[in-house]
Protein backbone atom coordinates (compact mmCIF):
# COMPACT_ATOMS: atom_id res chain seq x y z
CA UNK A 1 0.00 0.00 0.00
CA UNK A 2 1.40 3.14 -0.90
CA UNK A 3 -0.09 4.65 2.19
CA UNK A 4 2.62 2.54 4.25
CA UNK A 5 5.48 3.45 1.96
CA UNK A 6 8.53 5.36 2.83
CA UNK A 7 8.16 8.71 1.86
CA UNK A 8 11.62 11.19 0.68
CA UNK A 9 12.00 14.16 3.03
CA UNK A 10 10.83 16.43 0.49
CA UNK A 11 7.17 14.90 0.47
CA UNK A 12 7.17 14.73 3.84
CA UNK A 13 8.42 18.82 4.17
CA UNK A 14 5.80 19.39 0.85
CA UNK A 15 3.11 17.52 3.22
CA UNK A 16 1.48 15.55 0.57
CA UNK A 17 -0.11 11.95 0.94
CA UNK A 18 -0.31 9.34 -1.47
CA UNK A 19 -3.42 8.18 -2.72
CA UNK A 20 -3.90 4.37 -1.50
CA UNK A 21 -3.43 0.78 -3.52
CA UNK A 22 -7.28 -0.10 -2.86
CA UNK A 23 -8.40 3.34 -4.41
CA UNK A 24 -9.85 2.39 -7.73
CA UNK A 25 -10.86 5.75 -9.07
CA UNK A 26 -8.64 7.28 -12.18
CA UNK A 27 -8.11 10.89 -12.94
CA UNK A 28 -8.94 11.93 -16.12
CA UNK A 29 -5.61 12.11 -17.39
CA UNK A 30 -3.21 11.03 -20.00
CA UNK A 31 0.76 10.71 -21.26
CA UNK A 32 1.35 12.89 -23.85
CA UNK A 33 4.40 13.33 -26.38
CA UNK A 34 5.18 15.38 -29.28
CA UNK A 35 7.23 13.56 -31.76
CA UNK A 36 7.92 12.93 -35.55
CA UNK A 37 8.14 9.48 -37.16
CA UNK A 38 11.98 9.80 -37.17
CA UNK A 39 11.95 10.12 -32.95
CA UNK A 40 10.66 6.44 -32.96
CA UNK A 41 13.46 4.47 -31.90
CA UNK A 42 14.69 6.98 -29.22
CA UNK A 43 10.95 7.19 -28.29
CA UNK A 44 10.70 3.33 -27.98
CA UNK A 45 12.63 3.28 -25.01
CA UNK A 46 10.90 5.73 -23.25
CA UNK A 47 7.57 4.29 -23.36
CA UNK A 48 9.06 0.88 -22.10
CA UNK A 49 10.74 2.90 -18.87
CA UNK A 50 7.25 5.00 -17.75
CA UNK A 51 5.56 1.68 -18.53
CA UNK A 52 7.62 -0.28 -16.77
CA UNK A 53 7.91 1.89 -13.73
CA UNK A 54 4.45 3.00 -13.53
CA UNK A 55 1.74 2.86 -16.24
CA UNK A 56 1.70 -1.00 -16.10
CA UNK A 57 0.03 -1.02 -12.87
CA UNK A 58 -2.33 2.50 -14.29
CA UNK A 59 -3.24 2.19 -17.68
CA UNK A 60 -3.39 5.30 -18.50
CA UNK A 61 -3.68 6.87 -22.03
CA UNK A 62 -0.99 8.07 -23.96
CA UNK A 63 -1.68 10.61 -27.01
CA UNK A 64 0.74 11.45 -29.58
CA UNK A 65 0.81 14.40 -31.36
CA UNK A 66 2.79 15.00 -35.03
CA UNK A 67 3.61 18.23 -36.93
CA UNK A 68 2.62 15.18 -39.97
CA UNK A 69 0.76 12.42 -39.96
CA UNK A 70 2.38 9.28 -38.16
CA UNK A 71 3.17 6.29 -40.14
CA UNK A 72 2.08 2.93 -39.51
CA UNK A 73 4.91 1.84 -38.28
CA UNK A 74 4.94 4.56 -35.88
CA UNK A 75 1.67 3.84 -34.75
CA UNK A 76 2.15 0.00 -34.49
CA UNK A 77 5.06 -0.49 -32.38
CA UNK A 78 4.43 2.46 -29.72
CA UNK A 79 0.67 1.18 -29.40
CA UNK A 80 1.97 -2.21 -28.40
CA UNK A 81 3.87 -0.65 -25.35
CA UNK A 82 1.12 1.73 -24.38
CA UNK A 83 -0.91 -0.31 -21.93
CA UNK A 84 -3.60 2.06 -21.84
CA UNK A 85 -5.02 3.90 -25.35
CA UNK A 86 -2.52 4.97 -27.58
CA UNK A 87 -4.30 8.00 -29.24
CA UNK A 88 -2.88 9.61 -32.41
CA UNK A 89 -2.86 13.31 -33.43
CA UNK A 90 -1.97 15.63 -35.92
CA UNK A 91 -1.88 19.02 -34.74
CA UNK A 92 -3.79 22.08 -36.93
CA UNK A 93 -1.62 23.99 -39.28
CA UNK A 94 -2.18 27.16 -37.24
CA UNK A 95 -0.69 26.01 -34.35
CA UNK A 96 2.31 25.13 -36.37
CA UNK A 97 3.09 28.01 -38.42
CA UNK A 98 4.69 31.70 -38.41
CA UNK A 99 1.39 34.34 -37.99
CA UNK A 100 1.02 36.71 -40.18
CA UNK A 101 2.33 39.53 -37.53
CA UNK A 102 5.37 38.16 -37.53
CA UNK A 103 8.19 40.09 -39.95
CA UNK A 104 9.50 37.43 -41.53
CA UNK A 105 12.85 38.72 -42.34
CA UNK A 106 13.36 40.35 -38.79
CA UNK A 107 13.00 36.60 -37.78
CA UNK A 108 15.43 35.18 -40.38
CA UNK A 109 17.56 37.86 -39.09
CA UNK A 110 17.35 36.71 -35.89
CA UNK A 111 18.35 33.32 -36.19
CA UNK A 112 21.47 33.82 -38.18
CA UNK A 113 22.47 36.10 -35.14
CA UNK A 114 22.04 33.36 -32.87
CA UNK A 115 24.09 31.18 -35.21
CA UNK A 116 27.18 33.76 -34.99
CA UNK A 117 26.17 33.70 -30.84
CA UNK A 118 26.44 29.70 -31.50
CA UNK A 119 22.84 29.43 -29.31
CA UNK A 120 21.67 26.02 -29.66
CA UNK A 121 19.22 25.34 -32.25
CA UNK A 122 19.77 29.17 -33.12
CA UNK A 123 18.55 28.33 -36.78
CA UNK A 124 16.01 25.73 -36.51
CA UNK A 125 12.36 26.96 -37.45
CA UNK A 126 10.60 23.78 -36.11
CA UNK A 127 12.50 23.82 -33.20
CA UNK A 128 10.32 26.74 -32.67
CA UNK A 129 7.42 26.05 -33.96
CA UNK A 130 7.82 22.75 -31.29
CA UNK A 131 8.52 25.64 -28.66
CA UNK A 132 5.50 27.62 -29.36
CA UNK A 133 3.51 25.07 -29.39
CA UNK A 134 4.26 23.08 -26.17
CA UNK A 135 3.55 26.64 -25.01
CA UNK A 136 0.44 27.75 -25.98
CA UNK A 137 -1.41 24.51 -27.99
CA UNK A 138 -0.75 21.02 -26.95
CA UNK A 139 -3.32 21.56 -24.18
CA UNK A 140 -6.22 22.50 -27.21
CA UNK A 141 -5.53 19.65 -29.33
CA UNK A 142 -8.85 17.90 -29.45
CA UNK A 143 -7.31 14.76 -28.34
CA UNK A 144 -6.30 16.35 -25.00
CA UNK A 145 -10.10 17.89 -24.65
CA UNK A 146 -11.25 15.08 -22.51
CA UNK A 147 -8.43 15.31 -19.90
CA UNK A 148 -7.58 17.26 -16.88
CA UNK A 149 -4.26 16.55 -16.11
CA UNK A 150 -1.21 15.12 -18.52
CA UNK A 151 2.08 14.30 -18.23
CA UNK A 152 4.50 14.78 -20.78
CA UNK A 153 7.27 12.31 -22.23
CA UNK A 154 10.20 12.92 -24.65
CA UNK A 155 11.83 10.80 -26.28
CA UNK A 156 15.42 9.59 -24.79
CA UNK A 157 14.38 9.87 -21.28
CA UNK A 158 14.48 7.17 -18.58
CA UNK A 159 12.52 6.78 -15.09
CA UNK A 160 15.13 4.64 -12.69
CA UNK A 161 12.50 3.87 -10.15
CA UNK A 162 9.16 2.33 -9.27
CA UNK A 163 6.43 4.83 -8.64
CA UNK A 164 4.20 2.87 -6.62
CA UNK A 165 0.86 5.43 -6.03
CA UNK A 166 -1.01 6.99 -8.90
CA UNK A 167 0.92 10.23 -9.28
CA UNK A 168 -2.17 11.67 -11.15
CA UNK A 169 -4.25 11.14 -8.33
CA UNK A 170 -1.80 12.05 -6.54
CA UNK A 171 -2.14 15.59 -8.64
CA UNK A 172 -6.11 15.67 -7.36
CA UNK A 173 -6.03 14.85 -3.98
CA UNK A 174 -3.16 17.05 -3.16
CA UNK A 175 -4.88 20.17 -5.30
CA UNK A 176 -1.64 20.55 -7.42
CA UNK A 177 -1.11 21.87 -10.74
CA UNK A 178 2.62 21.97 -11.93
CA UNK A 179 5.09 19.38 -11.01
CA UNK A 180 8.79 18.66 -12.25
CA UNK A 181 11.66 16.89 -11.44
CA UNK A 182 14.64 18.92 -12.45
CA UNK A 183 15.12 22.82 -12.61
CA UNK A 184 17.91 24.63 -14.12
CA UNK A 185 18.81 27.91 -15.76
CA UNK A 186 17.86 29.34 -18.92
CA UNK A 187 20.46 30.44 -21.56
CA UNK A 188 19.75 34.17 -21.82
CA UNK A 189 20.19 34.58 -25.29
CA UNK A 190 17.18 32.39 -26.01
CA UNK A 191 15.08 34.85 -23.69
CA UNK A 192 16.63 38.43 -23.86
CA UNK A 193 13.16 40.24 -23.29
CA UNK A 194 10.62 37.68 -22.37
CA UNK A 195 11.22 38.89 -18.63
CA UNK A 196 10.36 43.00 -19.48
CA UNK A 197 7.66 41.39 -22.01
CA UNK A 198 6.65 39.50 -19.07
CA UNK A 199 6.16 42.54 -16.36
CA UNK A 200 3.99 44.58 -18.82
CA UNK A 201 1.87 41.72 -18.87
CA UNK A 202 1.51 41.77 -15.06
CA UNK A 203 1.49 45.87 -15.42
CA UNK A 204 -1.31 45.40 -17.53
CA UNK A 205 -3.04 42.39 -16.31
CA UNK A 206 -2.30 42.56 -12.26
CA UNK A 207 -5.31 40.68 -11.32
CA UNK A 208 -3.42 37.67 -12.99
CA UNK A 209 -0.55 37.56 -10.66
CA UNK A 210 -1.55 35.16 -7.69
CA UNK A 211 -1.31 37.07 -4.51
CA UNK A 212 0.52 33.99 -2.90
CA UNK A 213 3.00 33.16 -5.86
CA UNK A 214 6.21 32.07 -5.99
CA UNK A 215 8.04 34.74 -7.56
CA UNK A 216 11.42 34.56 -5.77
CA UNK A 217 11.74 31.33 -7.66
CA UNK A 218 12.19 32.90 -11.19
CA UNK A 219 13.44 36.24 -9.19
CA UNK A 220 15.77 37.23 -6.99
CA UNK A 221 15.01 40.55 -6.72
CA UNK A 222 11.42 40.97 -6.00
CA UNK A 223 10.87 40.62 -9.98
CA UNK A 224 13.29 43.13 -11.30
CA UNK A 225 14.90 40.74 -13.49
CA UNK A 226 14.29 36.85 -14.21
CA UNK A 227 17.21 34.41 -12.44
CA UNK A 228 16.78 32.44 -15.61
CA UNK A 229 15.32 29.67 -13.29
CA UNK A 230 13.14 26.91 -15.16
CA UNK A 231 11.54 23.58 -14.95
CA UNK A 232 13.02 21.21 -17.01
CA UNK A 233 10.02 20.89 -18.91
CA UNK A 234 10.70 17.41 -20.85
CA UNK A 235 9.03 15.92 -17.92
CA UNK A 236 6.27 17.66 -16.49
CA UNK A 237 2.62 16.51 -14.79
CA UNK A 238 0.28 19.21 -15.15
CA UNK A 239 -3.46 20.57 -15.04
CA UNK A 240 -4.42 20.78 -18.08
CA UNK A 241 -7.33 23.64 -17.13
CA UNK A 242 -4.51 25.47 -15.91
CA UNK A 243 -2.67 25.87 -19.08
CA UNK A 244 -6.60 26.59 -20.73
CA UNK A 245 -7.79 28.65 -17.88
CA UNK A 246 -7.74 32.78 -18.28
CA UNK A 247 -4.46 34.03 -16.65
CA UNK A 248 -2.52 31.83 -19.07
CA UNK A 249 -4.29 32.15 -22.37
CA UNK A 250 -4.42 36.01 -21.74
CA UNK A 251 -0.20 35.41 -21.21
CA UNK A 252 0.61 33.62 -23.57
CA UNK A 253 -1.59 35.12 -26.36
CA UNK A 254 0.35 38.37 -25.11
CA UNK A 255 3.68 36.42 -25.40
CA UNK A 256 3.02 35.64 -29.34
CA UNK A 257 1.84 39.20 -30.38
CA UNK A 258 5.47 40.51 -29.32
CA UNK A 259 7.03 37.60 -31.29
CA UNK A 260 9.76 36.48 -28.99
CA UNK A 261 9.33 32.67 -30.48
CA UNK A 262 10.29 34.04 -33.34
CA UNK A 263 12.66 37.41 -33.01
CA UNK A 264 14.38 35.57 -30.05
CA UNK A 265 13.75 31.68 -29.10
CA UNK A 266 11.57 31.58 -26.87
CA UNK A 267 11.47 28.07 -24.76
CA UNK A 268 8.45 26.47 -23.49
CA UNK A 269 10.42 25.73 -20.07
CA UNK A 270 10.67 29.65 -19.25
CA UNK A 271 7.38 30.38 -20.19
CA UNK A 272 5.41 27.76 -18.73
CA UNK A 273 7.89 27.78 -15.43
CA UNK A 274 7.57 31.92 -15.36
CA UNK A 275 3.28 31.39 -15.85
CA UNK A 276 3.23 28.63 -13.10
CA UNK A 277 5.05 30.77 -10.80
CA UNK A 278 3.12 33.84 -10.93
CA UNK A 279 -0.32 32.46 -11.81
CA UNK A 280 -0.21 29.51 -9.17
CA UNK A 281 -0.44 29.28 -5.45
CA UNK A 282 2.90 27.97 -4.67
CA UNK A 283 1.46 25.50 -2.78
CA UNK A 284 -0.11 23.88 -6.06
CA UNK A 285 4.04 23.49 -7.68
CA UNK A 286 5.35 20.14 -6.56
CA UNK A 287 8.64 18.87 -6.22
CA UNK A 288 8.69 15.20 -7.20
CA UNK A 289 11.05 13.05 -5.10
CA UNK A 290 11.83 9.10 -5.97
CA UNK A 291 11.43 8.86 -8.78
CA UNK A 292 15.10 9.19 -10.90
CA UNK A 293 15.30 10.48 -13.98
CA UNK A 294 17.42 11.37 -17.10
CA UNK A 295 17.03 13.37 -20.52
CA UNK A 296 20.05 14.45 -22.15
CA UNK A 297 22.59 15.18 -20.43
CA UNK A 298 20.76 15.45 -17.34
CA UNK A 299 19.99 12.75 -13.94
CA UNK A 300 18.34 13.12 -10.99
CA UNK A 301 18.62 10.44 -8.73
CA UNK A 302 16.54 10.56 -5.20
CA UNK A 303 19.34 11.50 -2.68
CA UNK A 304 18.23 9.27 0.15
CA UNK A 305 19.24 5.54 0.14
CA UNK A 306 16.21 3.97 2.06
CA UNK A 307 14.01 5.98 -1.37
CA UNK A 308 16.34 4.18 -3.85
CA UNK A 309 16.09 0.81 -2.02
CA UNK A 310 12.77 0.84 -1.83
CA UNK A 311 12.02 2.31 -5.15
CA UNK A 312 14.53 -0.13 -6.83
CA UNK A 313 16.03 2.60 -8.63
CA UNK A 314 18.52 1.79 -11.00
CA UNK A 315 20.46 4.99 -11.17
CA UNK A 316 24.08 5.98 -9.77
CA UNK A 317 23.70 8.96 -7.14
CA UNK A 318 27.17 10.25 -7.92
CA UNK A 319 25.35 11.40 -11.69
CA UNK A 320 22.48 13.25 -9.61
CA UNK A 321 22.70 16.67 -10.76
CA UNK A 322 19.48 17.70 -8.70
CA UNK A 323 20.88 19.71 -6.00
CA UNK A 324 23.91 20.75 -7.74
CA UNK A 325 24.56 24.54 -6.81
CA UNK A 326 25.98 25.97 -9.98
CA UNK A 327 23.26 26.23 -13.13
CA UNK A 328 20.74 24.17 -11.27
CA UNK A 329 17.73 25.67 -9.39
CA UNK A 330 15.93 23.22 -6.99
CA UNK A 331 18.31 24.66 -3.92
CA UNK A 332 16.39 27.69 -5.20
CA UNK A 333 13.07 26.13 -5.23
CA UNK A 334 12.97 24.41 -1.96
CA UNK A 335 14.22 28.78 -0.48
CA UNK A 336 11.49 30.23 -2.46
CA UNK A 337 8.86 27.52 -0.88
CA UNK A 338 10.94 28.02 2.37
CA UNK A 339 10.83 24.49 2.37
CA UNK A 340 13.95 22.53 4.32
CA UNK A 341 16.66 21.01 2.18
CA UNK A 342 16.56 16.89 2.51
CA UNK A 343 18.99 14.71 5.08
CA UNK A 344 22.03 14.58 2.98
CA UNK A 345 21.83 17.68 0.77
CA UNK A 346 24.58 19.48 1.38
CA UNK A 347 23.50 23.24 2.90
CA UNK A 348 24.92 25.72 0.11
P1 LIG B 1 15.36 19.31 -26.62
O1 LIG B 1 14.90 18.35 -25.55
O2 LIG B 1 15.11 20.74 -26.23
O3 LIG B 1 16.74 19.05 -27.09
O4 LIG B 1 14.40 19.11 -27.90
P2 LIG B 1 13.83 17.77 -28.55
O5 LIG B 1 14.49 17.51 -29.85
O6 LIG B 1 13.78 16.66 -27.54
O7 LIG B 1 12.32 18.23 -28.86
C1 LIG B 1 11.37 18.42 -27.85
C2 LIG B 1 10.13 17.56 -28.14
O8 LIG B 1 9.52 18.00 -29.34
C3 LIG B 1 10.44 16.09 -28.34
O9 LIG B 1 9.33 15.35 -27.84
C4 LIG B 1 10.55 15.95 -29.85
O10 LIG B 1 10.19 14.66 -30.27
C5 LIG B 1 9.54 16.99 -30.33
N1 LIG B 1 9.91 17.67 -31.58
C6 LIG B 1 10.99 18.48 -31.80
N2 LIG B 1 10.97 18.98 -33.06
C7 LIG B 1 9.86 18.48 -33.64
C8 LIG B 1 9.29 18.62 -34.97
O11 LIG B 1 9.78 19.33 -35.84
N3 LIG B 1 8.11 17.92 -35.21
C9 LIG B 1 7.51 17.14 -34.26
N4 LIG B 1 6.39 16.51 -34.57
N5 LIG B 1 8.03 17.00 -33.01
C10 LIG B 1 9.19 17.65 -32.71
MN1 LIG C 1 14.20 16.44 -25.53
Amino acid sequence: DPQSLLKPHADVAQKVHYPPANDRVRERATFVTLARNSDLWSLVPSIRHVEDRFNRRFHYDWVFLNDKPFDQEFIRVTSALVSGTAKYGVIPSEHWSVPDWIDQDRAAEARSQMVQDQVIYGDSVPYRHMCRFESGFFFQHELLADYEFYWRVEPDIRLFCDIHYDVFRFMKLNNKKYGFILSLSEYEKTIPTLWATTKQFMHKFPQYVHKNNLLDFVSDDQGESYNMCHFWSNFEVGSLDFWRGDAYQAYFEYLDRAGGFFYERWGDAPVHSIAASLFLDKSELHFFDGFGYYHPDFYACPVEEDIRIQNQCTCNIADDHTWFEYYFCTRKYFQAQRLALPPGVKPA
